[in-house]
This record gives C-alpha cells, sequence and structure tokens, in this order.
C-alpha cells in the first residue's frame, strides 16, 4: 500500500472563485482496474454522479451547505453499493450498525450517532441530534429512542442486509485473520460542502468496519477524527481505517493547522494523512475550505469521490491517478 499521500486540488485565481462547491466521497481502500471490470467502475461513478448533482442542485437554488451535505449523504446510504445506510458491512454477531455525524461550520454545532440498527438515514439522525437535542454523541438503543421521539423513519433491520457484506464477513470469518478488517472494504460515504453564502458544513456515514465487535466506534461519528467543520479553516470528512483517523484527531488537525497555520487545504490534509501513514493507518479525506478549494488526498490506491462547483466542475473518480 503507498505511503505517500496523493492529492488533487482544485485552486482558483480570486476573481475565478466559485460561489458554491461540494465535494463527496464513497470510501477509499485497496481498489484496483485489475480487481474492477470497467462495468462496475461505471456503476460506482453513475452512484457518485447521483450524489453529487443532488447536493450541487442545492447549492446552485441558493441552499446551505448543510442541506446539501445531507442531500447528497442520503443518496450514498440508500444505495447499497456504499457501506453506509442499506449495503453496509456486518459487525461480527452479523449485525448492520450504522455510525453518522454532521456539523455546521457557522457556529461548531455538531450532531452524532453510533451503534443504530434500525434507522434508515443515519445522517438525518445526526441532524436532528445537532439541531433538536442539546446533545452531541447519541449511542445506540438511546439514539434509537430519540429517533423514534423525533419521527426519524425507522426500519426493520433486514433493510440494510446484502448478500455482498454477508459474503465479505464470511470471508473474514474463513480467514480468521483478526479482530476486524483491516483490508478497507470501501464504501464509508461523506460530503463537504461551501454555499454562496460563504458557510461550510460537513457529514459522514458508515457501517463501520467488517467484523467490528464490542461495540466498537470509528472516526466516522467522531467530531474531530472524521468529521469536522469550522467556517474559519475547513470543512473535513474522513475514510479509512479508523483507530488511526481517531489517534490522529484527522478532522480537526487539518482545520488546525489551515486556521493557525495558515495551510492550504491539500498542503494540510497532506501533513495529516502522511501522520496516519507514519502510525500505520491508510484511507483519505476530502476537504472544502470557505473560499471554494477543495482538496482530495488519500495513501490508499483510490477513493470514490467527486466535487462540482458553480463554475461548471462536476467529476468523479476512483483511482489515485485520475
Ligand atoms: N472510517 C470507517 C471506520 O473506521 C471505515 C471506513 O471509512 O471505511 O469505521
Amino acid at each position: 500500500m503507498a505511503n505517500v499521500a496523493n492529492a488533487q486540488e482544485v485552486t482558483m485565481a480570486e476573481n475565478e472563485k466559485p460561489r458554491w462547491s461540494i465535494a463527496i466521497h464513497g470510501g477509499a481502500g485497496t481498489m484496483s482496474r485489475d480487481r474492477m471490470t470497467d462495468e462496475i467502475q461505471e456503476e460506482y461513478k453513475a452512484a457518485l454522479q447521483t450524489a453529487l448533482d443532488a447536493g450541487a442542485k442545492v447549492l446552485a437554488d441558493g441552499g446551505t451547505s448543510l442541506d446539501a451535505v445531507q442531500a447528497a449523504i442520503i443518496i450514498l446510504e440508500d444505495d447499497p453499493h456504499f457501506n453506509a445506510g442499506r449495503g453496509a458491512v456486518f459487525t461480527y454477531k452479523g449485525v448492520n450498525e450504522h455510525d453518522a455525524a454532521i456539523m455546521d461550520g457557522r457556529d461548531r454545532s455538531a450532531g452524532a450517532s453510533t451503534g443504530t440498527t434500525q434507522v434508515k438515514n443515519p445522517i438525518l439522525l445526526a441532524r436532528s441530534v445537532m439541531v433538536d437535542s442539546p446533545h452531541v454523541f447519541l449511542s445506540r438503543q438511546g439514539a434509537e429512542v430519540f429517533a423514534r421521539e423525533q419521527n426519524i423513519e425507522l426500519v426493520d433491520p433486514d433493510y440494510f442486509a446484502t448478500p455482498r457484506r454477508w459474503k465479505q464477513l464470511e470471508e473474514l470469518k474463513a480467514k480468521k485473520l483478526g479482530w476486524f478488517d483491516v483490508d478497507l472494504k470501501y464504501g464509508t460515504v461523506g460530503a463537504v460542502a461551501v454555499d454562496s453564502d460563504g458557510n461550510i458544513a460537513a457529514g459522514t456515514s458508515t457501517g463501520g468496519l467488517t467484523g467490528k465487535r464490542w461495540g466498537r466506534v470509528g472516526d466516522s461519528p467522531i467530531i474531530g477524527a472524521g468529521t469536522y467543520a469550522d467556517n474559519r479553516a475547513c470543512a473535513v470528512s474522513a475514510t479509512g481505517a479508523g483507530e488511526y483517523f481517531i489517534r490522529a484527531g484527522v478532522a480537526h488537525e487539518i482545520c488546525a493547522r489551515m486556521r493557525m497555520l495558515g495551510e492550504s487545504a491539500e498542503v494540510a490534509a497532506q501533513a495529516v494523512i502522511a501522520e496516519v501513514g507514519e502510525l500505520g493507518g491508510s484511507g483519505g479525506v476530502i476537504v472544502a475550505a470557505p473560499d471554494g478549494t477543495t482538496a482530495f488526498v488519500m495513501n490508499t490506491p483510490g477513493m470514490y469521490r467527486g466535487r462540482a462547483d458553480s463554475s461548471g466542475v462536476s467529476e468523479v473518480a476512483i483511482f489515485d491517478d485520475e
């Protein structure tokens, strides 16, 4: 696995700054061209484009970055290609347990939930935790009691289960490799956006890692690790081996570097993903700065991703060299 972070950044001259922009990801991992047919690549790209278009439409219509992030993530949660919502990975016990977080860069209000098994769209629960509760982070049954009280849609847990993810759990158990899958089953989803008022937001949603046990929580719902937004600096959504992203405080660290060292989104993200690599972790981040700049940085061979902005950019990619 590559240890050098790969990065792409869209930076524009002052007079060309986009009025709004959005970037999304659908997970990072060891995807390679020889293990993926052209047809499957096209399927993923179409799925990413649909989510990107939904988020971009909110922004083009003058909507907020929070609504754009939410719109893109709901589509990815509903799509079984990704490890979030329907199509999430299984725990060791064969359950789909979801984590999600959302953050508003205007005032750093945030909401997150972990270990839910019935909430159809965990990103909606995270948003409701942010807006309708005095708390930031709710877990497991308590989070579901709250979801019910807020009339957030609950579904039978079977709704989330797919044969492909079940097979991945069986393979993991057969290999007896360890506590959970270190070869990421890519598919965590996230979005970062800047709206035409210059407000930024970030969101992330995941089933976590295949074979997770003991109520394991990854970085995705942890504010400052997998998700962060601060109008003074940036919005970040991460994907990768969560334990390392928690230890490096990835999302907050990138924002702190941008705010205090004046680094660009790409430079800050490169430095922090390099630290994750030094610790032994792999994955990637998407970053949006208030000026509309977006960056993708990963130390894996690929990350499902896309970006769009008001200048007409609208693109999706899978491999690190794209
Ligand atoms: N970061 C997620 C977790 O550790 C997994 C992923 O991004 O694939 O739960």
